[in-house]
């Protein structure tokens, strides 16, 4: 039973083995508490370090030679240090584009696999910009989406996803590993299993699983993956993506976007596409090269802290959220809208109340606690243990109580600013 005062909480961070990974991160406001959940991670100061380096000697005095000096290699490299997350061998991964543009272009992998199959299986709770593009793709190519529907934004039935699938019908299962707005996390190997058994194949969003919890794609035999490395890998704003092709995987599938860097010989220049015999096949054009390997350092400091430990830190403080929540705020109305069960929740926590958007608002401009807000009403804390302290979790809740207590949401207006 945790005690609700600051110095149980400053306790448990004066022996967090993991503490001494903050003074990696630039910090540069003390009083901030920053639980944003997690659509941006914070700067590693070795970031800084790296973007200058390359900047001033790669790029400023090797110019072109850059590319033959490592760049080329880089999105393949990287790939396999983000596979060590993943649970998948190193030439399973490649970093490239962005998030979406990777899933649009495995969706259509899938789908060309299966050609004679007519059903793309998703959730109504799924990410937009899956959701979006998936829209897209039964449009020009004439496809079918079942929405399966959790019942409600917390719980997400796995019977009503296994129920949709239409066997010799289904091509493709796709959902967002960890839900964006509860963090409810789905069961990888089961619905892996479900989907294998009825001939499709499964595309998983990790976009809020990379970095946040285990992962085991080799093990759970998962055939696709993508996500960012912009939140959890704390990679910087808009660098870019990762996508994962099983090994077995790989030469069957083509790239619908056959650009140059997925060409097998690229240097040969040939005018006929012929698809690189790898994982490479599914680059399209020339790497964010700074971004890139800014987004290295995030990865680099993941690694070394080792993602078990980081999700056993997770859970403790998700736990001591929730627990204060229970004592400060279920009072005031407001309700857990992330599973209760950390087996099955990420490493954000979701806490809804009507006013769900002026709490939020009120938080960032007069508590100088920075969390982000879901609609309908989900305020999302998201713990990245590698630099939050049990202290930012108690500071968090307790402002939020004065928030609710001396209701100071009251006089912010109902509507919503542009980046939430
Ligand atoms: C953040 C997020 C994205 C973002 O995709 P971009 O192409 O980087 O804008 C996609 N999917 C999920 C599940 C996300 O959480």
């Amino acid at each position: 039973m945790p005690s609700f005062d600051l110095q149980y909480a400053r306790a448990l961070d004066a022996r967090d083995p993991l503490a001494k990974f903050r003074d990696e991160f630039a910090i540069d406001d003390a009083d901030a508490i920053y639980m944003d959940g997690n659509s941006l991670g914070r700067l590693p100061k070795r970031a800084m370090a790296r973007v200058r380096e390359v900047v001033e000697n790669e790029w400023g005095k090797r110019l072109v030679r850059g590319w033959g000096e490592g760049w080329m290699d880089a999105p393949a490299r990287l790939g396999g240090k983000i596979a060590q997350l993943l649970g998948a061998q190193s030439a399973e991964v490649l970093v490239a584009d962005s998030t979406s543009v990777n899933f649009y272009k495995l969706a259509n992998a899938a789908l060309d696999a299966r050609p004679t199959r007519n059903q793309i299986v998703t959730e109504t709770v799924n990410f937009p910009t899956d959701s979006y593009i998936l829209q897209g793709i039964a449009r020009t190519r004439g496809k079918t989406i079942t929405y399966a529907a959790p019942q409600n934004d917390v719980a997400i039935s796995m019977d009503a996803i296994v129920h949709a699938i239409e066997k010799n019908n289904c091509a493709l299962v796709t959902l967002t590993h960890t839900a964006f707005k509860s963090g409810a996390v789905y069961d990888m190997r089961a619905l892996t299993q479900a989907a294998h058994d009825a001939g499709a194949l499964v595309l998983w969003d990790l976009s809020h699983s990379v970095g946040s919890i285990p992962l085991y794609l080799n093990d759970c035999n998962a055939d696709l993956a993508v996500g960012c490395t912009y939140k959890y890998l704390n990679g910087g704003p808009g660098a870019p993506a990762f996508l994962y092709v099983r090994r077995d995987l790989q030469n069957e599938l083509l790239n619908p976007i056959q650009g140059w860097f997925g060409q097998k010989n690229q240097f040969a220049m040939d005018f006929d596409y012929a698809p690189a015999q790898s994982i490479t096949r599914f680059g399209v054009g020339t790497p964010p090269m700074l971004s890139l390997l800014a987004m290295e350092t995030g990865v680099d400091l993941l690694l070394e802290a080792g993602m078990k430990n980081l999700r056993a830190k997770s859970i403790q403080q998700s736990e001591f959220l929730i627990a204060l929540w229970e004592e400060w705020l279920k009072p005031f109305g407001v309700t857990l809208n992330s599973p209760r069960d950390a087996n099955v929740r990420g490493s954000h926590v979701s806490l809804g109340h009507p006013d769900g958007l002026r709490i939020d608002r009120a938080l960032i401009e007069e508590m100088n606690v920075i969390p982000d807000f879901r609609p309908p009403d989900n305020i999302r804390f998201g713990i990245a243990p590698i630099y939050t302290r049990y202290e930012d979790v108690h500071h968090a809740m307790e402002r939020m109580r004065r928030v609710m207590q001396e209701q100071l949401y009251e006089k912010y207006p109902m509507e919503r600013p542009t980046v939430t």
